[in-house]
């Protein structure tokens, strides 16, 4: 379709495809946890196919994996859902974003979203033929949305604000100050928001993470997206949650049938031992995350021409290469050709990311040493 065609492709592909081919190379694009799933949930599906469970399941996902999640944001994100027609579990966050979109959005529709941000809303946005509109935010700022910035985005065809946090690509932890900011806009403008929160385990220094439909008169027009990938190392599975409004759920129910009719069956008891089970792998990956953040962001600050700010979650750096006088494509391709080091330009993630690039520290600490030797060497040659 000519919707289609128009769609550029992610541009963060290019540079896996450039690195392809090279040999020693030093990763620093992977967006998902180097660790293996915990035994205990690989367990757990295999003894669920043991006892038969390989066939279809309701729309909306199997009941008891809808009231693990339910506990859970009781829990964790102190917010109440009901299992039986507040939640849906979907195929990762990634299809709770895309039903969302594809329920609240009409043409023409405008949803918010940072600049930078995950490169895929751009295009998920697109094939539902709503349109993006950004709102910049800056390194100056802990990469934020600012009031003046949010206010300067809105237009009567503003129908959803997408917030993500922790941030990918810039570790940005929106606080509550924000958080309330952004619900009072909302509600003046008659907005839903689309909560991203995929990364919410992966916030360090005691960060108090703030779930938005906590505020009173929220829960109503936001749609909280959330997946068991990166916390328990599940990116493969491919199991996540939309919570929300009843009418918006049994929306995204209905579509369910005629998109997937549900989600891999062993995959949701899975992630049922995710949520109820022994949690000590979630507490070692984050300590080990915690551990390689610092390492990098000294190196990086030990760089004269680099810098970055300590992001407070998930597990991306977003480093500034101003200094340099190189663009981010320039700097990216240069360092993987030379070094064969493979960063994301930051431009992958918006117009705003020019001058910065992405790493993720989601990688052994011998990987991160060994990556900053080689762009010191890289980066001395520029002098
Ligand atoms: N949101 C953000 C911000 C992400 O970075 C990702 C994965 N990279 C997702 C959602 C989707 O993840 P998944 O579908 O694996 O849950």
């Amino acid at each position: 379709s000519s919707k289609i065609a128009s769609i550029e492709p992610a541009k963060i592909r290019k540079m896996y495809d450039m690195a392809q081919g090279l040999d020693n190379v030093i990763s620093f694009v992977i967006g998902e946890p180097e660790f293996d799933t915990p035994e205990h949930i690989i367990d757990a599906a295999k003894k669920a196919m043991d006892r038969g469970h390989t066939h279809y399941t309701p729309n909306s996902g199997i009941l008891p994996l809808r009231e693990a999640v339910s506990a859970h944001f009781q829990n964790f994100d102190k917010v109440s859902y009901n299992p039986l027609d507040e939640i849906m579990i979907t195929v990762g966050g990634m299809q709770g974003l895309y039903l969302s979109l594809l329920v609240l959005t009409n043409p023409g529709d405008e949803v918010i979203v940072s600049d930078p941000c995950y490169t895929n809303y751009y295009g998920m946005i697109e094939m539902n033929h709503a349109v993006p509109v950004t709102v910049p935010v800056y390194e100056e700022e802990g990469f934020n949305f600012t009031e003046q910035g949010l206010r300067a985005a809105i237009t009567p065809k503003s129908k959803a604000i997408l917030l993500n946090t922790p941030s990918n690509p810039t570790g940005a932890v929106a606080d509550r100050a924000t958080i309330e900011m952004i619900a009072r806009i909302a509600a003046e403008h008659d907005l839903y928001v689309i909560f991203d929160e995929v990364y919410k385990y992966l916030i360090y220094d005691e960060e108090d993470f703030f779930n938005i439909a906590r505020i009173p008169g929220m829960k109503e027009r936001t749609i909280i997206v959330d997946s068991v990938s990166k916390s328990y190392a599940m990116t493969g599975w491919r199991v996540g949650f939309c919570l929300g409004p009843e009418p918006v759920i049994s929306e995204m129910q209905k579509i369910q049938e005629f998109m997937l009719s549900c989600v891999n069956t062993p995959a949701q008891y899975a992630a049922i031992e995710a949520l109820t089970g022994p949690q000590d792998a979630l507490t070692y990956m984050n300590e080990q995350y915690k551990l390689r953040r610092k390492i990098m962001v000294d190196r990086i600050n030990s760089i004269d021409t680099l810098s970055c700010l300590m992001p407070k979650g998930a597990f991306y750096v977003f480093m500034n290469i101003k200094e340099t006088g190189l663009t981010s494509d320039e700097f990216a391709i240069g360092l993987l050709k030379d070094q064969h080091v493979v960063v994301s330009p930051g431009d992958c993630f918006g117009a705003m990311g020019e001058g910065y690039v992405r790493l993720s520290y989601a990688t052994s600490v011998e990987n991160i040493n060994e990556g900053f030797d080689r762009i010191e060497k890289f980066v001395n040659k520029l002098k």
